[in-house]
């Protein structure tokens, strides 16, 4: 039942996402993806009758493991170029920078139970926010309690999340269809971590060059494999 109504939402989602890649940009596609999704999250929402317990200035999911896909990643650095200060583009580098590095060495599962500040996490609240990747813009929970303990104890996987069923089958099914419409128009549709693709990104401007040119966009940047499941 819930595969069917995540299909159902997958179904009408991949008819407009194949249509808006086809005639505009990859850019304006992903921003009318993220229109059409925060709409259903908000549908989603409005008919549950569990509500989320998501507010502003709620940071905890915010310190775990961040994916992105390559055009999301784009869309961040797009935004980070346009709207932050110098200064506050280079703390955001720095940041990104210090958590690649602090994880280097570390598998994919030892990488997920390290809570890491995410660099566009600024005075408590999302400083990307209008581009925040899917993985974010999904993630709900009602039951902040959740959230805490996982972020005091992010070796424990064994707690419990709080999804919103009306939000998850919105979500997911919006995100699955999105994706599987880039990669049907050739792009890199690789999911990736964000701090190591954000740093390549700013750092070599070819990134983008290979984005368009159909080509895997990042060269250093870490790639999740298919099964690595990503928290946030
Ligand atoms: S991109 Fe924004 S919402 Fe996502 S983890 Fe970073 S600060 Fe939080």
């Amino acid at each position: 039942m819930l595969e069917q109504r995540i299909a159902e939402v997958a179904r009408a989602e991949f008819e407009s996402a194949v249509a808006d890649l086809r005639k505009v940009s990859p850019h304006d596609s992903l921003l009318r993806f993220y229109s059409r999704q925060d709409e259903r999250i908000a549908a989603g929402a409005a008919t549950s009758a569990v509500k989320p317990a998501c507010h502003k200035n709620c940071w905890y999911c915010c310190y775990y493991k961040v994916e992105a896909r390559a055009i999301e990643v784009f869309a961040i650095v797009d935004f980070v170029k346009r709207q932050f200060t110098e200064q506050e583009l280079q703390t955001a580098l720095k940041c990104a920078s210090q958590n690649v590095e602090e994880v280097g060495g570390l598998s994919y599962k030892q990488h997920m139970t390290t809570n890491q500040k995410c660099p566009f996490l600024v005075d408590g609240q999302c400083s990307v926010y209008p581009v925040r990747p899917s993985k974010c813009r999904n993630f709900h929970a009602s039951d902040v309690a959740r959230c805490v303990e996982s972020y005091e104890r992010p070796t424990d996987l064994t707690i419990p999340n709080s999804y919103v069923t009306e939000i998850f089958i919105a979500s997911h099914g919006g995100s699955e269809a999105f994706e599987r419409a880039v990669e049907l128009s050739g792009l890199d549709h690789r999911m990736y971590d964000l701090n190591s693709a954000f740093v390549e990104a700013i750092e070599n401007p070819k990134c983008l060059k290979r984005f368009k040119d159909r080509k895997k966009a990042f060269l250093t940047a870490k790639v999740v494999q298919v099964g690595e499941a990503g928290a946030v």
